[in-house]
């Protein structure tokens, strides 16, 4: 997975990384965060999708090899309007980019996240 924050309060963040720590051991499953686009097959995006980050996440999606999937990680990046103004803001997401996967919550919990996103694992390798 690449993770972009598209403008978020880091609160996402800060529970995305309790999710690929000791505890919840998302790597376990065969899931990890990765520095480069080309080497992910998830975009997760946390954020109520800013202006400026618009076209750096649509470059992400384009470096990405295909498959791929768009996940968008808590209620900013859902669209329901948490953070920012319309005048600051390019988003909702899925205005932007195909969102395959929506994890709700603000913050979402690491258990409910690592649970979405194992689920999309299976389900892609069960090929629905
Ligand atoms: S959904 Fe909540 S925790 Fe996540 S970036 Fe938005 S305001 Fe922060």
């Amino acid at each position: 997975m690449r993770h972009v924050d598209a403008g978020s309060c880091n609160g996402c963040e800060h529970e995305l990384g309790a999710v690929t720590g000791v505890y919840y051991d998302l790597q376990q499953y065969g899931l990890d965060v990765v520095a480069s686009p080309r080497h992910a097959d998830v975009l997760l995006v946390t954020g109520a999708v800013t202006t400026r980050m618009a076209g750096p996440l649509q470059a992400a999606y384009a470096a990405m090899p295909e498959p791929r999937l768009v996940a968008a990680l808590g209620d900013c990046a859902l669209g329901r309007g948490v953070l920012g103004t319309a005048s600051e803001l390019a988003g909702p997401l899925d205005g932007l980019l195909p969102v395959d996967l929506r994890i709700p919550g603000c913050p979402p919990a690491p258990a409910v996240i690592a649970e979405h996103l194992v689920a999309a694992l299976r389900d892609r390798a069960a090929g629905s």
